[in-house]
């Protein structure tokens, strides 16, 4: 291998992780831990063994409807019980999980069940998502909709405007014989046939925007998302003999929350108290009814509870893994979430093609400020040249965040072309741009698709964001490169202000005086109530950046 940094660049080569299936995880657990609750879904809860029970009888059932090894399931489902248990339901009759956002528009969703080929689809009988995801299916090939009935969420699910299926829309479906219902799934008590699986054998497509393009499914294998299941739970440094209760708050069809929330909770045996959305009255009331000692969240999660009123915002001193990752949490955000709640936050790093956990903090050891933290166990992570990545840079110099370990995905699923450009010497090019310090930790710059050339210079975004945040009237930002005639692109900074806290324009202009170079200094400002966010809560640049355009075009 060509490496011109040397040594420095290479953090740990920290212990092997074992070679398994994502369902070895669900096994063990069942049998170790029969009694034990595994999930609570708003008040109703399900032992280990009813729920390895479940997937057995799913697993026949899918069977029985013509689900074969390799097909692709497509699972559009908010967190509830019937995504975990389709989800190892499928992956033990050997079919792999295609992971939908039950929120997505028909055209991401016809682009992706085109692009993975799913056969098979799981999706809630609520009307708001089933309409549109039967259409789009039916048109796009599925061949078999597993229905999931909802009437468990239903006294909150209409306080948010969902509704299920009138009695005359049911008749229809009957009739139709796309619909599998899940009754009809769960009533063999046969076993399933025994299908041959490998750890090297994709379970789950994980679509991405990837840096470039149209989305594209990173093929994550058993033995990738087996991997960072592990890693998590060498980090963490297990739990005992003592049971972990994971707040399960952040999607499962997300990458972050299928490690942490699913896989790890499961492999661990804890209890997954499921959220099916992000509503923070439920959020409050789920933490004092089931007292978390896991807590996974994005950035805007901590910012939304440091925002509560002080005497709303919980205790979660007896929460031992607190990780946030997904995005950079600036450090006012976990300092004031540390001061509100007792919890100790570690900010990790990761991306869909590595399933996803590469750095993190460590949970008992040194937290970096701004630091995403060292390797994960039987991780290594490189700093290349992003203009020459054969070239490893030096210690402590910025460069294209590379990495190599048993997460790293396969490839892109049918995309030769993408798969070659993703790896260099074997090592995953992320996109982001950080450097490493003498004692290995990782500091993310930024993306290298986000970086405002302006007048010659590298602005970084998040240099004037974490400037803004220290703003204490500022709740949220975000900083794009907009078109400017003299420099090529110049900085636009959004920003919304705390509950009952005004802004304004020359405040804010004053303050980042104060903080930024006078190329970093936004050119543009745009204060608003609130900024448009993905659907797992990242604030949403790429919406920003596309209302810009369109704002120019018009
Ligand atoms: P996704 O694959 O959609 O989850 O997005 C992965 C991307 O999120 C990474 O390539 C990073 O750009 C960003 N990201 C994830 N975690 C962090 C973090 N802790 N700090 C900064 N950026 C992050």
């Amino acid at each position: 291998m060509p490496h011109s940094g040397g040594e420095t660049q290479k953090l740990t080569d920290g212990p092997l992780v074992h070679e398994r299936l994502i369902t070895d995880l669900l096994d063990r657990a069942v049998e170790r831990w029969p009694e034990r609750t595994a999930i609570d879904f708003l008040g109703r809860t399900w032992t280990y063994s009813q729920i390895g029970d479940l997937v057995t009888r799913a697993a026949r059932g899918l069977q029985d409807a013509g689900l074969k090894p390799g097909d692709r399931f497509g699972l559009c489902l908010p967190n509830c019980p019937y995504f975990v248990v389709l989800y190892f339901a499928a992956l033990k009759a050997g079919a792999v999980i295609v992971n939908f956002n039950p929120l997505y528009t028909e055209s991401e969703l016809t682009h992706q069940i085109r692009d993975s080929g799913t056969r098979f689809m799981a999706v809630p009988d609520l009307a708001m998502i089933h309409d549109k995801v039967e259409n789009v299916a039916r048109a796009s090939g599925v061949e078999k909709i597993v229905l999931c009935p909802m009437r468990d969420m239903l006294p909150w699910l209409q306080g948010v405007g969902f509704e299920l299926f009138k009695r005359r829309d049911k008749a229809k479906i009957r009739e139709e014989g796309l619909h599998l219902r899940m009754k009809q799934l769960l009533a063999s008590s046969l076993y399933p046939d025994h299908v041959d699986r490998r750890p090297d054998d994709v379970a789950v497509l994980q679509y991405t925007g990837g840096t470039t393009g149209v989305p594209k499914g990173a093929m994550l294998t058993h033995g990738n998302l087996a991997a960072n299941s592990e890693q998590m739970l060498i980090h963490t440094g297990g739990c005992g003999s003592r049971q972990e209760r994971t707040l399960g708050v952040l999607p499962m069809f997300h990458v972050f929350a299928l490690t942490t929330v699913l896989n790890y909770t499961i492999e661990i045996g804890a209890e997954m108290v499921l959220l099916p959305k992000f509503d923070m009255e439920q959020v409050l009331g789920t933490i004092k009814r089931k007292p978390p000692t896991q807590f996974f969240g994005v950035p805007t999660i901590y910012i939304a509870l440091n925002a509560l009123e002080k005497e709303r915002i919980p205790d979660l001193s007896n929460v031992h893994a607190c990780i946030s990752g997904g995005a950079p949490l600036p450090l006012e955000v976990r300092e004031a979430f540390e001061a509100n709640t007792g919890a100790r936050v570690v900010e990790g790093y990761g991306l869909s093609e590595t399933a996803p956990i590469i750095t993190c903090n460590p949970i008992d050891g040194l937290i970096k400020d701004n630091s995403c933290g060292p390797a994960f166990p039987g991780t290594i992570i490189e700093i290349r040249d992003p203009d020459n990545p054969e070239t490893l840079m030096p210690q402590g110099q910025r460069g294209e965040i590379c990495a190599r370990g048993p997460q790293v995905m396969k490839g892109y699923w049918n995309r030769p072309d993408d798969t070659r450009d993703v790896f260099v010497d074997g090592a995953l090019r992320t996109g982001d741009i950080g450097y490493l310090d003498e004692d290995g930790y990782l500091f993310i710059v930024d993306r290298i698709k986000d970086v405002i050339f302006c007048g010659g210079y590298n602005v970084y975004p998040r240099v004037i964001e974490d400037a803004a945040y220290h703003h204490p009237a500022v709740m949220e930002a975000v900083a794009i490169g907009i078109d400017d005639p003299y420099r090529g692109q110049s900085p636009k900074l959004f920003v919304a202000p705390r509950e009952g806290e005004t802004l304004t324009v020359e405040e804010l202009q004053a303050f980042l005086k104060e903080r930024l170079s006078k190329i970093e200094m936004p050119r543009e400002f745009e204060i608003r109530e609130s900024l448009p966010k993905t659907m797992i809560g990242k604030l949403s640049k790429k919406e920003l950046v596309e209302e810009e355009h369109k704002r120019l075009a018009s």
